[in-house]
């Protein structure tokens, strides 16, 4: 009997020895390069930014998303990372439950983001702006106010119409694509989002504009969860950023997917 306490007292300190020495890292960055696996979130309905063609996850963002891959991991074709698809709606949710280490998806620094989230330096500039068939009516956002407006639930631009046009009517959706739909279908007059976005509607499709004004400034960013945790991880991205842009790769990149900058 005396022999079997022993062994369980042996195994049970031995157990919590190696609790107690656990080398688990604390900072996302060591756990990143310790798992050898970094988990985005990225848009599939954005493009040219995130989007799906012929089964391809490809776009401006996947291109930075790749370029941080293999600065953070030395993974050369991307297959380290995971992507998980966000909609503006669930992306500081999917972030702040730890369902993904960063997000990389045409998001905004704005000040009530900032109270939440944490962002590193911007890496692109877009700027909300209308999209309306040709030939339509609509000329300002003052003209929105007896007009009916599409818009992506959960984006700045769902903030910007409640404050330049309050009289208009709003219909959200959670996705790109259903807004568009809305548009297709003559359910709503105009689609305020991102130019960027909106330019990658125009590529495909024939008989919409994209109306000359910008109504904001949209400073994208890579997001973190806030805290010590992604101190050095924030660091190393904001050098790759700078590096990024000094070296002309940011520029390449913004070449190869938006290669006319002024969008209209
Ligand atoms: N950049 C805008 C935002 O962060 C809209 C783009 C989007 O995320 O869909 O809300």
């Amino acid at each position: 009997m005396k022999k079997v306490i022993l062994l369980l007292l042996i195994c049970f300190s031995s157990l919590c020895l190696t609790g107690c020495t656990s080398k688990e890292p604390k900072d996302l960055l060591s756990k990143i390069k310790l798992k050898n696996k970094i988990v985005i979130g990225i848009k599939n309905d954005s493009k040219p930014f995130g989007y799906i063609e012929n089964g391809e996850l490809k776009g401006f963002d996947v291109d930075i998303a790749k370029s941080v891959s293999r600065r953070l991991l030395g993974d050369t074709t991307g297959e380290l990372i995971e992507f998980i698809y966000v909609t503006p709606e669930s992306r500081i949710i999917d972030l702040n439950s730890s369902k993904v280490d960063i997000i990389i998806a045409t998001m905004s620094v704005n000040a009530n983001r900032s109270h939440v989230v944490d962002f590193t330096a911007p890496y692109f500039v877009a700027g909300q702006a209308l999209l309306v068939p040709d030939g339509s009516k609509v000329n300002s956002m003052e003209s929105l106010n007896t007009r009916r407006v599409g818009i992506i639930l959960g984006t700045t631009g769902e903030r910007t119409i409640r404050q330049l046009a309050p009289n208009a009517t709003i219909i959200g959706k959670k996705t790109y694509d259903d807004t568009f739909n809305l548009l297709k279908e003559s359910k709503v007059d105009a689609i305020l989002a991102d130019d960027s976005i909106l330019y990658g509607f125009i590529m495909d499709k024939k008989g919409y504009k994209i109306l000359p004004a910008r109504y904001t400034k949209e400073y994208y960013a890579i997001a973190l969860r806030k805290g010590k945790e992604t101190e050095s991880l924030k660091e190393e991205l904001n050098k790759h950023l700078d590096y990024m842009q000094q070296s002309g790769r940011l520029n390449r990149i913004k070449e190869k997917w938006i290669p006319n900058l002024h969008i209209n």
